[in-house]
């Protein structure tokens, strides 16, 4: 058995919707809406498997959804990309970093994370033969600084694995944090990738600026979208890669042989979605934010100590105020009694981890939040 997976536990995301079917408790772990996702894409995927080519599609995907990733890119995020030798379509976003990973890192290549780390980085980059570098980031702003960076950045270093906005934190990085980060690419001759999946979940005017539009990185970034996050349809798994011809020459290598393709009627009705008007991406985001306004107001009016959430799916509650030390533990009592289900945050770290902040999905109907609250409500009466 190889090593990096032999001992690893199954993920925290599948742990605790387990649990909280076990317990019918209310599930605000695992990010996912509770809402079925828009009908119109939803529609043109189920027409597109019953009339449409259901055979293999291309391997880089097909050319209508990387024309509409082109445009899409172009209208929201000002990028000119070639939509022939610059995008690639993959199986998620999750098959996008595993191939990236696999595509730039040799054994004994140093990559750098930044922790709390999306669950999947660590292994991945361990199965390909990286040495991880952690940077810490730490409640309640989760930056970092240039002695960060200087202290985690090697002339081994071949890789670094950003994640912007940051799950779970709810965190947006702006221009200066991207271009001390960009600095240090330069200097130390290292690629971005840039998982960029909640880019269009971000609240209060804020505006998504990828990596790769810096001075200097074009040539450097892989940027990785999923329309399982900018069309609230999670279980869809259709990713984008972006990057310049001379990386996507390796990253599609890899693609190649681990999924070589995705189902062309998700493809078919990306590439719809991606071409909506403007009111659909600010109403999307307008949804969320009225839920986490109306979740955050919630818990603050029972008395807990709520962190800024400025994008993704998710809030964070110190709970070091409740008297308590370890996350995990009181996750597993939560979704137990009251009945609530979330994510302790120390899952995203590899060493010395936060264990007081625990990461609760608003992305949920307003019934559904209320009737978390009210169970919350009886843990802070005890
Ligand atoms: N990266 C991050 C930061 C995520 O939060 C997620 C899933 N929520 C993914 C990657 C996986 O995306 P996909 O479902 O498209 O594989
Ligand atoms: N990205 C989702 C989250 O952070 C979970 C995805 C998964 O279950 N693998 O909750």
């Amino acid at each position: 058995m190889n090593s990096v997976f032999a001992n690893l536990p199954t993920t925290i995301f599948d742990t605790m919707s387990r649990l909280a079917r076990e317990h019918q408790a209310v599930n605000l772990g695992q990010g996912f809406p509770d809402d079925p996702g828009p009908l119109d894409v939803r529609r043109k995927a189920a027409e597109a498997v019953v009339d449409g080519w259901n055979q293999y599609p291309p391997m880089m995907g097909i050319p209508e959804l990387r024309q509409a990733v082109a445009s899409h890119y172009k209208r929201f995020q000002g990028l000119d990309l070639d939509p022939d030798s610059e995008i690639m379509v993959t199986s998620g976003a999750t098959e996008a970093l595993a191939g990236a990973l696999m595509a730039l890192i040799e054994p004994g290549d140093e990559v750098v994370l930044f922790q709390p780390m999306y669950d999947a980085y660590l292994p991945l980059v361990r199965r390909a033969g990286g040495v991880p570098r952690f940077v810490k980031l730490k409640p309640p702003h989760w930056r970092f600084t240039e002695a960060d960076l200087a202290a985690a950045f090697s002339p081994k270093t071949k890789v670094v694995l950003f994640n912007n906005p940051l799950n779970p934190a709810g965190v947006v990085y702006g221009r200066e944090d991207l271009e001390l980060l960009a600095s240090f690419c330069i200097r130390f001759d290292a690629v971005a990738v840039c998982d960029e999946v909640w880019e269009h979940v971000m609240f209060d005017g804020l505006r998504h600026q990828p990596l790769l539009a810096l001075p200097g990185m074009r040539e450097r970034t892989v940027k990785i979208g999923s329309a399982g996050k900018i069309f609230s349809l999670t279980g869809w798994k259709v990713g984008f890669v972006m990057a310049a011809p001379h990386l996507m020459k390796s990253l599609s290598k890899a693609h190649q042989f681990i999924t070589f393709t995705t189902p062309p009627n998700l493809q078919a009705a990306v590439a719809y979605g991606l071409g909506k008007d403007d009111a659909y991406f600010t109403g999307m985001r307008a949804n969320f934010q009225a839920s986490r306004d109306r979740f955050v107001a919630g818990l603050g009016d029972l008395g807990f100590s709520v962190l800024t959430s400025s994008g993704s799916y998710f809030v964070n509650v110190d709970i070091a105020p409740l008297g308590e030390s370890d996350d995990a533990a009181f996750c597993q009592r939560l979704v137990v009694d009251p009945g609530v289900a979330a994510i302790p945050v120390s899952a995203f770290y590899a060493e010395d981890a936060v264990t007081t902040v625990v990461r609760f999905c608003f992305a949920k109907k307003d019934a559904t939040l209320d009737a978390a609250l009210e169970r919350l409500a009886r843990l802070k009466k005890r």
